[in-house]
């Protein structure tokens, strides 16, 4: 087999008058992120973070923020594409591990529905997917609520088949 580990960022500022959608999930809070798609933050990360890890470029170059057709775009569509490019390639995915980091709202109670619905979008087992949440010790952009990051790191395998080379 061979193996490729890949790693995503992503920031959003939080704005009053959007929804907080993060890993495809709908979070009650008085802030959403801003963005050109839904600005899911989270699936933006995991998507840059699957691209890498093929060497396949970034979210950007896929998916142009100054595209209309992505206005308000649901982010799933980004993460699964993302994931058919890597299949057409050989590649399935290990695991994927992911931390958000927001000062509010507290997304402990959180963490199990976004990692079922991440694991869900890219037909996972529940076990493959683990997702963590930080604050941001009350300092800087993410102590301050002014934006909401993640970060996602995953692992990827395919066989080493000469079809593949
Ligand atoms: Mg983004």
């Amino acid at each position: 087999m061979s193996f490729r580990v890949g790693l995503g960022h992503d920031t959003h500022r939080l704005i009053a008058g959007r929804p907080l959608i993060l890993g495809g999930v709908r979070i009650e809070h008085d802030l959403g992120l801003d963005g050109h798609s839904d600005a899911d933050v989270l699936l933006h990360a995991i998507t840059d973070a699957l691209l890498g890890a093929a060497g396949l470029g970034d979210i950007g170059e896929l998916f142009p923020n100054t595209d209309p057709q992505w206005h308000n775009a649901d982010s799933a569509l980004f993460v699964r594409e993302a994931q058919r490019r890597l299949t057409e390639l050989g590649w399935t995915i290990v695991n994927l591990d992911c931390t958000i980091h927001a000062e509010r709202p507290t997304l402990s109670a959180h963490k199990p529905a976004i990692a079922a619905r991440v694991a869900e979008l890219l037909g996972l087992d529940r076990s493959q997917v683990n997702v963590k949440a930080k604050t941001g010790e009350k300092v800087g952009p993410i102590g301050r609520q002014e934006a909401i990051n993640a970060d996602a790191v995953v692992l990827i395998e395919r066989s080493d088949d000469p079809c593949w080379k």
